[in-house]
């Protein structure tokens, strides 16, 4: 026994130590199912401990090395985090069991699976419980969890693919022998048939279908089977026991040489629901790889530059092995396999499939680069900044997991129903077998299968999230990421949209226009101190101020920023004030005399003024042009009689300037961040829903105080923007797709819902009248899933 490893299994009510997890789970399940005996009556121990651990175990144990972990694990500290990928989910009960068998475990803090892709995130305290004991305990009872490898992924989908497709080919081939028997059966009825062709008809039909059942249904079964063991009735519960009565009745009648048979209802129903649960699949791949695209962006092998005796030698290293600070060469045509910094070369970067922006952007010496981006034109040396699970692309694929593992309520109440609602058929099925055998013994069986066959309740189960993930695909596939999962319904509910104007409605690309003194001061003196005043400030002008001064001479001490009015601080031992004329006049002793403004044709511009406490030394006059995509935007919008609102915190002039060129009639200007929160609660007072847009830096009140807050976000500022969507694309176009998207998702959800509810309610109520043969019912119960599937389809065409 290995020393400080305190674990035991009761065996026969004794105590026994176990020398690793392994052999415990081992001990644990010959325990738990009834078989202990095995321990008195074995004659030997095993030699060594391998032995007795299935194989399977050990290659469990091997996830967790913590070189193994690193590529698929995130850690703080004792707190782990993994994707999973589920084997053997084939309905919302398989994902409920799951979850609530994960919650349970001690040391697991959350467990969520997403339906659409099989993909389950553990929390977990590593302190308690280790990531092969979570791997083991999902296989206990009875799925199989691997964590996310892209390509193992890949080969199991494909796998299943050509299983299914076997299973599909012959239910298909033999069932159409068994039809063709069947027709002749029935028409034999009609016009007389020798009772001996008959009955050899029969024994065909149960030779051919036995292979189709053993095969083809299996699945069913296997299902079943696990569903039963767990206490619980899941989906495949009702079909297997409307192919287990069909085949048995028709034995029977068989052996005996009356009555109906029903082998072409067994084969009919297994190869409509087999084809119904591959399009299923295949139409949930589709969903899902949008969002799986982002993942196989980052490459897995990193050419890494080592400096050995002054020249650089290049080494060829898993990503994984990289750390913070290694220089990387990423040849044209690569994809950039960090989030990093440009030490050397200038090159065409390529970032369409994270940011939804579609031209390549030049980038140079010092600038950011994102990790999945492509490098288009010349080799580029990169300074590693951040990796894996710190990338702007890992956090975009987080949260839109975490969009989509978070249901809306609505979703949340059709998962409720459906659950019971198996419990709910199967009563109804053994009343209306029970009725039937009394009143008509001949149509029993028949009436009974049809009921367990027709609402098969896959379409309801469906209904919304199939409508999620394909909406959060092509939301990111707009550059919209949502980032939780209310912001679709609301959004879809939004009457108000208020823009910001620097950077949301403008490019945000400042341009300064005139740079005027009004002393005898020196021109670059007083850019040279502006430029000082702004060497710690985000905001656009001040990138505009120290682009035009150059290079930052001064340094600025007691810095103090005003967010929406200016900045202050002491530069060369003088206190100097830098911003908005409201705020410049609010501080400074002299106001500004005879206006200058008009005098230099300038009152149109945003202005900005250099002070010290006594006077105002220098206006800067800048311009910012409109983004080609604000026109389309405003027009589509008024168009869907949405208000529009510009809020800003420049003059009045300026922002009526933008305001009449796009056509807003409501304009709130020479507004500080407070004033524009104010606004917005007061629009909503009066009963509008507000989506705010703005750039997440000076704005973060508003769009905390905004009903939904969209955040413009280039990447880096990913995780700075605490917003419910962040437009990655920059592309303010895309606010009105992602408002048809959010509007279409709901829509589809009440029409999938209505559609599932209304089918079951006139189906039900049809079979258990005995009005729906079992083939019909077949036909009825896949045709209603596809639909629903296909529905939520048409949700990736919005552009
Ligand atoms: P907007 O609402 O257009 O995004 P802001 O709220 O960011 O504008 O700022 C409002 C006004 O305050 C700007 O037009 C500018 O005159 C002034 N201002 C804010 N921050 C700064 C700064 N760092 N440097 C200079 N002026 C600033
Ligand atoms: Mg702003």
């Amino acid at each position: 026994m290995p020393e400080g490893l305190d674990i035991q299994v009761q065996i026969q009510n004794k105590n026994e130590a176990m020398c690793c997890y392994g052999c415990q789970a081992v001990a644990q399940s010959i325990v738990n199912s009834g078989m202990d005996d095995f321990y008195k009556f074995r004659t030997r121990n095993p030699g060594k401990a391998e032995e007795i651990i299935p194989e399977f175990l050990q290659q469990l144990k091997a996830y967790d090395n913590p070189t193994v972990q690193k590529h698929f694990v995130s850690e703080e500290g004792d707190i782990r985090e993994v994707s999973l990928i589920l084997e053997g989910i084939v309905c919302a009960a398989c994902i409920w069991l799951n979850e609530n068998h994960l919650n349970a475990l001690p040391g697991v803090f959350s467990a969520t699976i997403n339906y659409s892709n099989n993909r389950a995130r553990v929390r977990w305290d590593n302190h308690q419980i280790s990531l092969s004991e979570i791997l083991e305990s999902i296989s206990r009872i009875g799925y199989l969890a691997h964590p996310y490898d892209p390509d193992q992924q890949q080969k199991l989908i494909e796998k299943e693919r050509k299983q299914q497709i076997r299973r599909i080919g012959l239910a298909g081939v033999l069932g159409m022998q068994v039809m063709i028997l069947a027709v002749a059966m029935y028409s034999g009825d009609w016009w007389g048939m020798d009772e001996s062709f008959k009955q050899s008809f029969r024994w065909f039909s149960l030779i051919i279908t036995i292979p189709i059942l053993i095969f083809s249904s299996r699945p069913f079964f296997t299902a079943a089977l696990r569903d039963l063991k767990n206490f619980r009735v899941g989906m495949d519960v009702p079909v297997s026991l409307g192919i287990g009565i069909a085949f048995t009745a028709s034995v029977v009648n068989t052996i005996n040489g009356s009555g109906e048979v029903y082998f072409d209802s067994v084969c009919m129903f297994t190869f409509f629901l087999l084809s119904a649960r591959y399009f299923e699949m295949n139409a949930r791949k589709r969903t899902a790889e949008s969002t799986e695209a982002l993942l196989n962006l980052q490459p897995a092998i990193a050419t890494k530059l080592v400096d050995e005796n002054g020249a650089d030698k290049q080494h060829n290293v898993p990503v994984a092995e990289l750390v913070v600070g290694d220089r990387v060469l990423v040849r044209p045509g690569e994809n950039i396999p960090v989030d990093g910094t440009i030490i050397e070369g200038t090159s065409g970067i390529n970032e369409s499939l994270i940011t939804g922006e579609s031209l390549p952007l030049t980038k140079t010496k010092n600038d950011a680069v994102i990790a999945g981006s492509t490098n288009t034109e010349s080799p580029l040396i990169i300074k590693t900044d951040k990796l894996g699970d710190d990338t702007v692309l890992a956090s975009i694929h987080r949260l839109l997991e975490d969009a989509q593992n978070n249901k809306p309520a609505i979703a949340k109440l059709a998962d409720q129903l459906a659950s019971r609602f198996v419990a709910i058929i199967l009563l109804i099925a053994t009343g209306v077998a029970i009725y039937w055998y009394q009143t008509d013994p001949q149509q029993w069986v028949a009436i009974t299968i049809a009921t367990l066959v027709v609402t098969c309740p896959c379409a309801l189960s469906l209904a919304t999230p199939t409508a999620i993930t394909a909406a959060s695909g092509q939301l990111a596939k707009l550059g919209l990421l949502p980032t939780n999962s209310l912001a679709l319904e609301t959004l879809a509910k939004a009457t108000d949209f208020v823009f910001d104007k620097t950077g949301t409605l403008t490019q945000g690309n400042i341009k300064l226009v005139k740079n005027i003194t009004l002393d005898k001061d020196n021109k670059e003196q007083t850019i040279a101190i502006a430029a000082a005043l702004e060497s710690g400030s985000e905001h656009p002008i001040a990138k505009c101020i120290i682009q035009a001064a150059g290079n930052i001479k001064y340094s600025a001490t007691n810095v103090i920023n005003t967010p929406g009015s200016g900045i202050s601080a002491i530069v060369n031992n003088t206190q100097w004030h830098l911003g908005n004329l409201n705020y410049i006049q609010s501080i400074c002793k002299t106001p500004l005399q005879d206006s200058p403004l008009g005098k230099n044709n300038i009152e149109n511009l945003t202005i900005v003024a250099l002070a010290t406490d006594e006077k105002i030394h220098a206006l800067f006059a800048f311009d910012d042009e409109l983004k080609d995509e604000a026109q389309p935007l405003v027009n589509a919008l008024k168009n869907e009689n949405k208000n529009i609102t510009l809020m800003t915190g420049d003059h009045r002039p300026a922002a009526l300037r933008i305001a009449k060129k796009l056509g807003i009639n409501n304009v709130f200007s020479g507004l500080k961040p407070a004033d524009k929160l104010r606004r917005v609660r007061d629009m909503q007072q009066n009963g509008a829903i507000v989506v705010m847009t703005g750039d997440g830096i000076n704005d973060a009140p508003v769009l905390a105080g905004a009903d939904i807050s969209i955040a413009m976000g280039s990447g880096t500022q990913l995780a700075a923007a605490n917003a419910d969507m962040i437009l990655l694309s920059n592309n303010i176009k895309h606010l009105y797709s992602g408002y048809r998207v959010a509007t279409k998702t709901l829509s589809i959800i009440r029409q999938n819902l209505g559609w599932a509810f209304g089918y079951n309610l006139l189906a039900v109520p049809a079979a258990a009248m005995g009005y729906v043969d079992p083939w019909l019912a077949a036909i009825g119960m896949s045709a209603s899933s596809l639909l629903v599937v296909l529905n939520a389809l048409r949700l990736t065409r919005i552009q």
